[in-house]
């Protein structure tokens, strides 16, 4: 029997002491545990991502079976890996970057510049030079300097305007730093209108891992009126980009994808037929592809409160955790869960990923601990801080 750790919002519940048959059921949603057994048997060292590309690809196609209408720009940052990049091109999804070096990426495996959207809201100067000259055509924007800078630089550009929506409910709220209001959004209709600038359409993000099936349906009615703006400055709007935040299990309830898909397409009624409609999912389509395999370097009583480290720490996989994201554990141990603060390696004191975790109290030095759905935003976070290896990335063999 295998024994999964969780925790409640709150903390200090097992969440499930599963039988087989559970256990089965649970890794459903993530990487099959005899695959990450297979990857140990041939002598992997910790730690290391586990990718399954199958997963991947099945989560490509849950996506458009379940939201026809969109088309899905994977967002490039949540994991590059070039084998998952290459599935997803290979399951007719596009793509959607933040740099130009993710764009040297994606060109470098025969991705078409013309469907690339470059959905960072504040392109250098130079960035925009380099995806101009490589044939990249849409550009968001989201202030009166961006569209000035776009505008001097690309003078053709497709541009977007990011609005500002609703982040209430996401574990990563994104409102804030990026998203014109109302207000400056019509002054940057207006000022594309007088420079003559193609804009073409709107776009939000409703942040990541968003857990509120409402925010979408918010943003899209939000668009709407900047369309309705759009039309008196004599524009015709061609997109509406819905952007990421579609959210995957890990130990909080979040909607499933087919119910944020009724959502969506009930909110999308109306618009005109040929308006093209686009989505940008990054951790839907990569987080449960992924198991990140690491060990226990070293155990500690610290004021009788329990520490457990780990060789994969906030700088080396797991910098999710520092805003209180929780994954879900496994590990090979049955022992009763106690307490217990989980640590990274390095010497850094923000390098703590949970409190109050409810680890086997058997659980020893040099044994495993499985990190559930962690395919998006880890290996892709992670660094050398303190001389540690950055987990290896593994491609399940399948
Ligand atoms: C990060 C990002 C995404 C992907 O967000 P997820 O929450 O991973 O789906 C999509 N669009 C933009 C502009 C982003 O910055």
């Amino acid at each position: 029997m295998r024994r999964w750790v969780g925790w409640s919002a709150k903390g200090l519940v097992w969440l499930a002491v599963m039988s087989r048959t559970d256990a089965d059921a649970a890794s459903d949603r993530g990487v099959d545990l005899a695959l990450v057994q297979q990857a140990l048997r041939q002598g992997r060292k910790t730690p290391f991502l586990l990718l399954d590309l199958e997963r991947v690809r099945a989560q490509a196609r849950r996506f458009k079976a379940a939201i026809p209408r969109l088309e899905p720009h994977y967002a490039v940052k949540a994991n590059p890996h070039p084998a998952v990049l290459a599935v997803l091109i290979e399951e007719g999804v596009g793509f959607e970057i933040a740099s130009v070096a993710e764009l040297d990426l994606l060109l470098g495996l025969g991705v078409a510049p013309e469907g690339v959207f470059y959905s960072n809201p504040i392109k250098s100067r130079e960035s925009l030079q380099y995806a101009a000259r490589a044939g990249v055509q849409w550009y968001v924007l989201d202030s009166l300097d961006e569209l000035r800078k776009i505008v001097a630089v690309v003078p053709k550009a497709k541009l977007y305007l990011r609005i500002e929506t609703p982040n209430t409910g996401a574990e990563w709220p994104l409102t804030g730093k990026f998203g014109a209001t109302p207000d400056e959004c019509r002054d940057i209709v207006e000022e594309a209108a007088r420079l003559h600038a193609d804009l073409a359409g709107v776009t939000f993000h409703v942040g990541s891992q968003c857990r509120n099936l409402e925010n979408w349906a918010i943003g899209i009615a939000n668009a709407k009126r900047i369309f309705g703006m759009m039309d008196e400055a004599r524009f015709v709007p061609r997109l509406l980009d819905l952007g990421g935040g579609y959210p995957v299990h890990h130990l909080k309830p979040v909607p499933e994808i087919e119910a944020i898909g009724e959502s969506v397409t009930a909110a999308l009624a109306g618009l005109p037929e040929d308006l093209r409609v686009i989505a940008e999912p990054g951790r839907f389509l990569v987080s449960d592809a992924g198991v990140l395999v690491s060990r226990v370097v070293g155990t500690a009583m610290r004021r009788g409160r329990r520490w457990v480290y780990l060789d994969a720490g906030v700088f080396h996989g797991l910098m999710e955790t520092v805003e209180g994201f929780r994954y879900a554990l496994h590990t090979e141990r049955s022992g009763r869960g106690v307490p217990s603060t989980l640590a990274g390696p390095t010497c850094d004191s923000l390098d703590v990923m949970m409190q109050e975790a409810m680890l086997p109290e058997d659980l020893q030095e040099g044994d495993y601990v499985f990190i559930a759905s962690a395919g998006a935003y880890s290996t892709a976070y992670a660094t050398r801080f303190n001389g540690f290896p950055m987990p290896e990335v593994v491609l399940a063999a399948r």
